[in-house]
Formats: structure tokens, sequence, C-alpha cells
């Protein structure tokens, strides 16, 4: 990662009390490689005003409408070379839309869009543009996810046989939006978050990370899907056998329903010769059974974690740091680096809505559903 002077972010989201603007604020400074110039945080005009302030951005580069902040942006000589989108998911498309459209660089969190149709759509803005986009599947930012990666590109295991991807939350286990709970208001409101409730808020993060780590599309799903909770528009629980390109078999399965977990993400890739297994609650450690080396537990200091790891292995970094990665890389593309396969984007958005809508339809139809393996991984 170069050091050069910090590039020009302006973010949209993030507003006060809101849960991900902030991790993106801290991630994008994190590394000196950016600073946050400009904002729409909120369209109401004092939360706006307040969130400029926490961020220590000049209310003089706020705007109460998106549009008229990408507009005011693009037309300055010093205006933000970057967009962060951070609000629920209705806007993602159309934000990021104009952003391009504008020349400014867009850094998006997931999902990328609301329906397969809609990340189709941006897939051709961003070509059409040639602008960059990065989708902030953060997980892929974390040292040992990389390591797991790499190892498994390194036929560490040999050839994957089978994977399982775990997703367990407990928030929404009660109907909390019905007492106007801000983030579960929208995540259930399919207006604003799309056609996939729990599908589309992490089963896209499930689906990513298992692409991800193998470097293997999974073609098919069959899919179990439930809303568990009466009275909810979207999915809230999902069970999913799936087949990858290669063969190989696994399971998916995610939840928001899981009462009493937090934030649990778990992955288990078997191959010829071994067993590789990370779990987000101890995410400094990587888990080797058998493979080339016997059983071992892999620490932040080998190759592949080493490069993107901030601190001395053993001392843990997480969710702020993991985003800071993505931040970094990104800032490499907008400085005119190539699109890294280690940074998400656009394409892992499409694939993202492929599989939500493929899982829906499998447990309408009860069938297997292709989900398309002719596109590229990014
Ligand atoms: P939130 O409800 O906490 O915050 C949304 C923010 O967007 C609020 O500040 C709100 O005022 C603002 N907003 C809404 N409409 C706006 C508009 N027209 N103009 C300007 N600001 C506007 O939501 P959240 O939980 O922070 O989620 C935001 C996004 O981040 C979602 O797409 C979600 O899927 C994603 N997310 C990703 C991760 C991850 O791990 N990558 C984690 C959490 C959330």
């Amino acid at each position: 990662m170069s050091r050069s002077a910090p590039l020009r972010l302006a973010m949209v989201g993030g507003g006060p009390g809101s849960l991900i603007g902030p991790v993106h604020a801290m991630a994008a400074g994190l590394d000196g490689r950016w600073r946050l110039v400009a904002g729409a945080f909120s369209r109401d005009p004092a939360a706006n005003r307040q969130g400029a302030e926490r961020y220590h951005v000049p209310a003089a580069r706020c705007r109460d409408d998106w549009r008229v902040l990408i507009a005011d942006e693009a037309a300055r000589d010093d205006g933000a070379q970057a967009i962060a989108i951070a609000t629920p998911n209705h806007l993602h498309v159309p934000i990021a839309t104009a952003a391009l459209k504008a020349g400014l660089a867009v850094i998006s969190d997931k999902p990328a869009a609301t329906t397969l149709a809609e990340a189709r759509q941006l897939q051709e803005t961003v070509a059409a543009t040639g602008g960059a986009y990065a989708l902030t599947h953060v997980y892929a930012g974390y040292p040992m996810v990389r390591a797991m990666r790499a190892a498994i590109a390194e036929g560490r295991i040999g050839a994957v046989r089978k994977l399982s991807v775990e997703y367990s939350q407990g928030w929404l286990a009660t109907a909390i939006e019905q007492d106007g709970q801000r983030q579960a208001s929208w995540r259930t409101d399919p207006a604003r978050s799309g056609v996939g409730g729990a599908l589309g808020d992490i089963g896209v993060h499930a689906f990513h990370i298992a692409e991800f780590v193998t470097g293997l599309r999974i073609a098919e799903v069959f899919a179990d899907v439930s809303t568990i909770v009466a009275g909810r528009a979207l999915d809230d629980d999902a069970n999913m056998l799936v087949r990858m390109a290669n063969g190989a078999r696994g399971v998916i399965f995610v939840s928001q329903i899981a009462a009493g977990e937090g934030n649990d993400l778990k992955i288990r890739v078997h191959g010829e010769r071994g067993t590789l297994a990370w779990s987000h609650a101890s995410a400094d450690r990587l888990i080797e059974l058998g493979g080339a080396g016997g059983d071992r537990m892999i620490s932040a200091g080998s190759d592949a974690a080493g490069v993107v790891t901030r601190l001395p292995p053993g001392h843990g970094e997480g969710f702020i740091e993991a985003f800071a990665t993505l931040y970094s890389e990104f800032a490499d593309v907008v400085g005119g680096g190539p699109h890294p396969p280690t940074l998400p984007g656009i394409e892992a958005g499409v694939r993202g809505h492929a599989f939500v809508e493929a899982a829906l339809r499998s447990s309408r139809e009860q069938a297997w559903i292709d989900i398309g393996s002719d596109e590229d991984l990014k």
C-alpha cells in the first residue's frame, strides 16, 4: 500500500445514530489514504449538521440532498474524488449511478442494489463510465480470511470438496421493527431493503466469503427460506444447500432470529487433504487440520495476512481495520492502479443478488436453481 497524499471522500448516510457510516469514516482515515471533506449524512438538515460536526466536515461542504452534494462536489477543483454510500439499500444504486456519471468513484456498502436487475443496470453504468466501484464486503478485508484464500489457492488442502458457512444473528428474533427500531424498520421493509431480508442483509456476506476464499463459483442453490417472526414482510431465516462449479458440495445457513447470537460468522472449507476453518469470534486465528503442515493454528504473521496486518501477531485486528484495508485498496484503484481481486467490485454485487434471487426462487419452487457461473469472480 503506497502512502501518498490523502484522497478526498464524501459520504452519503452515516448521520447521528447510524450503524455503519461512522465505521466508513474511521476506516477511510485509518491508513491516511482518505480524508472526509463533504457529506449528506442525513436528509434531515439538523441531523446533517450534527453529522458534519462529528466528522469535522465544514458545514459549507454539507448538503441535505445527495444529488446536490454530488453535483457540487463534481464541479469543484478540490471536490471529492469518491463517494462512500452508507444509506439504506434502496438508495445505493441511485447514488452510485449519479456519482459515476458525474465522474466520481464509488465505495458502496452492501448489498450493491435491491434486485438482481438493478445490480446488472449498475454493472452497465460502471462499465460505461469506466469509474472505480468497490463494495464493502468487510469480511474480505480480514487478514486471516486473506490467509485462508491464499492457502486454498496454494493447494494446502488440495481441491475443495465441501464447505459450510454459518451466519447467525439474533437481533431480529422479535418484531422490533414494530417498535420503530431504526435499523430493523428499513431492513424489514421491501421498499427500502429489496427482495431479500436476512438473505440480502447477511446472506450476501456469507455467499461472498464462500466464493472469495475458495476462488470457486457457487453454481446452484437449493433453499428453504422462511419468515419466522409473524407479520414480517421479508425472510429472516434461510437454510441452503449449494453446489460449487467444480462439483464441491456445501451448506450455507443465515439467520437473524437466532436469539442470543450477536454476529456469528463461521466458514469451514474441506479439501482432499485437509480443512481450513475461520470464525469471526476469533478473527485473528485460522485453523488448519491435516493439510500440508498437519494440524496447526495460523496467526496474523503469515504472508497473505501479514501484508494487510497493522499490528504484530497476537494483537487482534477486526472490523474497522478490515474496512480500512478495503479503503486502502480502493485508494490504489482511484489512484490509477488495477482493481485487485481482493477488493470486492460490482461483479461481487451482481453475484450476491443472483444468489438472493436464486435462493428465493428455489424455496418457492423447491428445486435446484442455477446461479450462473459464467461471470468472472472479482
Ligand atoms: P442506519 O439506518 O443505521 O443508517 C442509515 C443512514 O442513512 C442514516 O444516517 C440516515 O439518516 C441516512 N440516510 C437515509 N436516507 C438518506 C438520504 N436520502 N440522504 C442522506 N442520508 C440518508 O443503517 P446502517 O445499519 O448503517 O446500514 C447502512 C448500509 O450499510 C446498509 O446498506 C447496510 O446493508 C450496510 N451495512 C453493512 C455492513 C457491513 O458489514 N458491510 C454492516 C452494517 C450495515
